[in-house]
């Protein structure tokens, strides 16, 4: 069994964003970029399904700039078998990404893909459940869980107030949330190894895919700034600050 993971290179986690003066986006420069953390969920599911002997070959895409290699090499260490860099130095959109991945999986034929159930960048949650509608195949978004069931997979979903089970029909997509699994860090000898691993390079452009916008980011802003709190002495000046200022009584 094949297995496809794209991976997305993102502002590191940990960073503290700043928005450009200019509020048409976050500044990058000189910020740590890292694989977006629910990615590497799933390149460690992959690699697990690797490990219990039903996945024969993992194979990373990446699409973005020539650093994106970088993040391939991260999940090539943590256990992929090779990785695909789809170079583009533009912002595609979901739908774009979505379209791209979807000619890589016309070339590639795998059984499964499994994305980060979102970009921490965009926060969109949406390439892959485009890349299902494109495909015409199932979706199991918000994976919790995830067993192979001879040509089915069974998947549990993370919905609102409780869990989900769906059985699958492969081939399929998944979406990882964060209690799927806790991903490696990659050992030394492994990250050696990941050295030696291929990675094919592509243009855009060879896949033919209309990325063009769809829409236009207006302003970004950073949130309002916490005010600091304030210290009462009684419980008759809490209720008078409620009525009067907070006018929340
Ligand atoms: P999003 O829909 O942007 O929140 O991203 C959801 C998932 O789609 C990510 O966790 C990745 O698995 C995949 N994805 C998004 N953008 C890219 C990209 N540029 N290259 C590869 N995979 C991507």
């Amino acid at each position: 069994m094949k297995i496809l993971v794209p991976v997305k290179r993102v502002v590191d986690y940990n960073v503290k964003i700043r928005v450009k003066p200019d509020q048409t986006g976050v500044d990058l420069a000189n910020v740590k970029m890292s694989m977006n953390p629910f990615c590497e969920i799933a390149v460690e599911e992959a690699v697990r399904l690797q490990e219990a002997g039903t996945a024969t070959e993992i194979i990373v895409v990446s699409v973005g700039p020539t650093q994106a290699q970088e993040t391939i090499r991260t999940a090539l260490a943590m256990g992929a078998d090779r990785g695909i860099l789809v170079k583009t130095d533009d912002d595609l959109e979901p739908l774009g990404i979505a379209k791209v991945l979807k000619a890589v999986v016309e070339a590639e034929s795998p059984d499964l893909v499994i994305l980060g159930k979102q970009a921490i960048d965009g926060d969109n949650n949406q390439t892959g459940q485009m890349l299902s509608a494109l495909l015409g195949w199932s979706q199991g978004t918000f994976a919790s869980e995830l067993g192979l069931d001879g040509d089915k997979v069974n998947v549990t979903r993370e919905i609102d107030g409780g869990l989900q089970s769906v059985k699958l029909s492969m081939p399929a997509i998944i979406t990882t949330d964060l209690r799927l699994n806790e991903p490696r860090y990659a050992s030394l000898p492994n990250i050696m190894k990941a050295k030696k691993k291929p990675i094919d390079e592509k243009e855009l452009a060879e896949y033919g895919v209309d990325a063009a916008p769809r829409l236009e980011i207006v302003k970004v802003a950073e949130p309002a700034e916490r005010e600091a709190g304030v210290k009462v002495e009684t419980v008759g000046e809490l209720v008078d600050k409620l009525k009067n200022e907070a006018g929340v009584l």
